[in-house]
């Protein structure tokens, strides 16, 4: 079966064509620049294995247009990887908030894209453009059945002790102010990878304690016992938790309205501030890019090692929680750019965690062969097991979207 999976952000639309029987990615691209009413010149870059990627430029005014070049593109003679839009069974969409309703993918109709609409009061980044995506689609391809997956619905597992703050009651009930945690898809896709690993070493499903790490630009922790998330770092919004590119993570909520008070700044700016100006960018004073600071850091910048310093500090204090969360640890799993890539940062945050039965093996763990590959970079004999785990969240919305239509067609 054929699966488009989408992934709309607010002026960008990431796309990937599977045939899901043999999980194999046929297409996949981005348009960049879709921007309301036009203007500026958006673009769209499609790339097939084995091929030169093409771009083709246009104006997308809006996310249906952009779905439109996506369309062309797939079926194009000469860059494209099928012949007619009737052989794509279904899409699967990137949704990001899907609130306390949505603990699993399901089939999009009128009352479920209802619900994403009332939780953007949640995600108003996110859910808007996931929206548009959603409706685009079911504009251009009336026909064919749509699965949203969510990425809180992993996390809904969490325990109410672990998802409540300790904010008067009513907060929760009358406006769902609670932990929610994102990244849900890539914590359960590299999660599910680590149980296999863990069952071939003889630890059955229900015992196995993993903690998954994505560190990318955004970045978060999960706490997986048999299967299910207990804990997560990221919570009502995805400010919470580890330091990232360029939000601050943990901070004493204190903190902001002494900044509105000393900047005269309104909450607004203030919220800006801890998103787009803190994290690694803001410590630093340099960039939010591990590699470049990682680069400015060898060559002296004490501002960029600090910035990396309280990076992995804070993934190994979780890790230190999570253990205790889990009542030990079978498996720590590292993914994303930074952790599918960077065997210092890996090596850094693990630090004086062999305590917690964490063993590193240091040459297989910057073994450049590595890259790209499911790897144990612990040593032979380290009581838990050390894994690297290439993400891919779009395969597992594919692989959901299948199983539901699947499901539909033999109801
Ligand atoms: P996103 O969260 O946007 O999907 P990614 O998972 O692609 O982001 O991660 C982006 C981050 O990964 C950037 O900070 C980038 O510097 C970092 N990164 C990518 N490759 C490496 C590398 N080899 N070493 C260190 N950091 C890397």
């Amino acid at each position: 079966m054929k699966v488009l999976v989408i992934n709309c952000g607010s002026s960008s639309l990431k796309y990937e064509l599977f045939e899901t029987v043999s999980e194999q990615s046929l297409a996949h691209g981005i348009a960049e620049r879709v921007v309301v009413g036009g203007g500026r010149e958006a673009s769209l870059r499609h790339y097939v294995a084995g091929r030169q990627p093409v771009v083709m430029k246009g104006e997308m005014p809006d996310h249906e247009v952009a779905v439109g070049y996506v369309l062309s593109a797939l079926t194009d003679p000469e860059h494209g990887v099928i012949s007619d839009l009737g052989e794509i069974a279904a899409v699967g969409h990137r949704v990001v908030h899907g609130g306390e309703r949505f603990a699993e993918s399901v089939l999009i109709d009128d009352e479920v894209i209802a619900a994403i609409e009332q939780f953007s009061e949640l995600a108003p980044l996110h859910n808007p453009p996931n929206l548009q995506g959603i409706r685009a689609c079911r504009r251009r391809l009336p026909d064919l059945p749509m699965v949203a997956v969510f990425d809180t619905a992993f996390h809904q597992t969490m325990p109410q002790h672990a998802y409540m703050y300790g904010l008067p009651y009513e907060f929760y009930e009358k406006y769902g102010i609670r932990r929610y945690g994102f990244h849900g898809t890539s914590h359960r896709y590299v999660s599910e990878i680590a149980a296999q690993v863990l069952a071939q070493r003889g630890i059955p499903a229900q015992q196995q304690r993993i903690i998954t790490c994505h560190l990318g630009n955004g970045c978060s922790m999960a706490a997986v016992a048999g299967g299910k998330c207990l804990d997560t770092t990221m919570g009502f919004t995805p400010l919470e938790g580890l330091v990232m590119g360029t939000r601050c993570g943990d901070l004493d909520p204190a903190i902001v309205p002494f900044l509105a008070e000393v900047l005269d700044a309104d909450p607004h700016e203030v919220d800006s501030i801890l998103n787009k100006k803190s994290g690694l960018l803001g410590i630093s004073g340099l960039t939010n890019d591990m590699r470049d600071l990682l680069q400015a850091a060898h060559e002296g910048n004490s501002r960029a090692r600090l910035a990396i310093d309280v990076f992995c500090y804070r993934v190994r204090k979780y890790i230190g929680t999570y253990t205790a969360v889990l009542g030990g640890v079978d498996a720590v799993v590292f993914t994303a750019g930074i952790g599918e890539n960077n065997p210092e940062i890996r090596e850094q945050c693990l630090e004086g965690l062999a305590c917690l039965g964490l063993h590193l093996d240091s040459e297989r763990n910057e073994d450049p062969s590595i890259r790209g590959q499911v790897a144990d970079v612990s040593t032979a004999d380290s009581p838990a097991r050390i894994l690297v785990i290439p993400t891919n969240e779009e395969l597992l919305i594919a692989r959901d979207t299948a199983a539901i239509v699947v499901a539909l067609q033999s109801a």
